[in-house]
């Protein structure tokens, strides 16, 4: 694999996200993890299918509340899903940010800089050295934005 995704020591686990858990499935995505979000799936189907992909059911689902391999978020908020999914789940967020689409959940390749020129901003392509690229959906993820702003995120968090 490239090296984006070689430099995570402990490997985060896999989960599976409600439809009511959008935002938390794209962070925890951000932060590496592989995380299946499907908003046409949910309740039994959703469950049944984590547990056959070996995924831990993120839900907001009350009627999921006592199973097994799951975890009931109750918080509204994001970010206290996310404080609450990595204090049952620890993984280091920081080494692994950054290696995943947010939208595809696929892991990034790494890309050379000139097949990016024309799908970045031009400041990004002058002030950028390093680009990734999702081999999905095509989107072009850069060493200094994106990672940033999660960093800022997770300052604020506390993680
Ligand atoms: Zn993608």
């Amino acid at each position: 694999m490239d090296e984006l995704s070689k430099s995570g020591a402990k490997s985060a686990p896999k989960f599976a996200a409600d439809r009511m858990l959008a935002r938390l499935a794209r962070w925890l995505r951000l932060l590496g993890a592989d995380v299946l979000f499907d908003p046409q799936v949910g309740g039994d189907k959703l469950l049944g299918r984590a547990r056959a992909e070996g995924r831990i059911t993120l839900t907001r689902d009350k009627r999921l509340r006592t199973a097994p391999d799951a975890l009931y978020l109750d918080a509204n908020l994001f970010r206290d899903q996310l404080r609450e999914v990595l204090a049952h789940f620890p993984f280091d967020p920081r080494c692994r940010a950054f290696t995943r689409c947010s939208h595809c959940n696929e892991p990034l390749a790494e890309a050379a800089r000139d097949t990016v020129v024309h799908r970045v901003p031009p400041f990004v392509y002058a002030s950028q050295e390093r680009f990734a690229r999702c081999p999905r959906c095509g989107r072009v993820y850069w060493g200094a934005t994106h990672p940033e702003r999660i960093r800022r995120e997770l300052d604020s968090m506390g993680l």
